[in-house]
């Protein structure tokens, strides 16, 4: 039995002062909920902030991106152990916005889930075909590619400490959200994959999360699928009520 995990994407958004407050609210909101693993991904400059407010909370930490070397003359770079050091228990790897406006690649991706690992942070692995490799066809391939990419020589036990999420491209912050057949279509096709890569026992622990204009209201119906098991929030994560009913949804 997988447990749900919702995560939020705050993206470039949030002051110090505004994820703090953000963050005190919802841990008053979900305070209760046991059922499952709920982070929240803020700026970097954020982080170490918000790790005080979630401290002993059942709110975990997440950062939006992470560099593969350790350290030394990589300016602008922040590497997992500092993550770590931050308070960090997950880290985004390979969003789209990152492999469209910062030419990541699937081979950097696999760099910085090993860097990652390393450290002992759980990465959120992103995957997702644009509008025209939907259109044309080439959905599944495209997802194959990105996995094989991604996840190239990660043993089962490296695969089992990560999380996955499919972001179709089309849908990230465009109001669109794959219906909820659409994204099973996909989710299965990754459990099959990571069946077939690692068999099944292990396949099955791996948590796959949906992204693209997740809200309160199409939540439920993503969640019955069998193979979604939970969420990559972005846009809903930023407002308190969005990202608290989204998690009560999910449950
Ligand atoms: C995301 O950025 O990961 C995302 C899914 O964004 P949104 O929910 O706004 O579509």
């Amino acid at each position: 039995m997988r447990q749900v995990f919702i995560a939020g994407n705050w993206k470039l958004n949030k002051s110090i002062k505004e994820a703090i407050e953000l963050v005190t609210e919802l841990k008053r909101d979900l305070i209760d909920i046991e059922a499952a693993d709920i982070v929240v991904c803020p700026v970097f400059t954020a982080l170490s902030d918000v790790s005080d407010v979630i401290i002993d909370s059942n709110i975990k930490l997440g950062a939006q991106d992470v560099y593969w070397q350790e350290s030394g003359a990589f300016t602008g770079e922040v590497s997992s152990t500092l993550l770590k050091d931050a308070g960090c228990t997950y880290v985004i790897i390979g969003h789209s916005e990152r492999r469209k406006y910062f030419f990541e690649t699937d081979e950097t991706v696999n760099k910085k889930i090993k860097a990652a690992q390393n450290a002992e942070l759980i990465p959120i692995v992103c995957v997702g075909e644009t509008l025209e490799e939907r259109e044309s066809g080439k959905t599944m391939e495209v997802i194959k590619g990105q996995l094989q990419g991604s996840l190239q020589s990660l043993d089962n036990q490296s695969l089992q400490a990560l999380v996955i999420a499919y972001e179709p491209v089309w849908a990230i912050g465009t109001g669109k959200t794959a219906t909820s057949s659409q994204a099973q279509e996909v989710h299965g096709f990754i459990r099959n994959w990571l069946i077939e890569r690692c068999g099944s026992p292990v396949s099955q622990k791996i948590r796959i999360l949906y992204g693209g204009s997740v809200k309160p209201s199409n939540i439920k119906e993503l969640i019955q699928e069998p193979d979604i098991d939970g969420a990559l929030v972005g846009g809903a994560s930023l407002e308190r009520e969005t990202f608290s009913q989204i998690v009560k949804n999910a449950l």
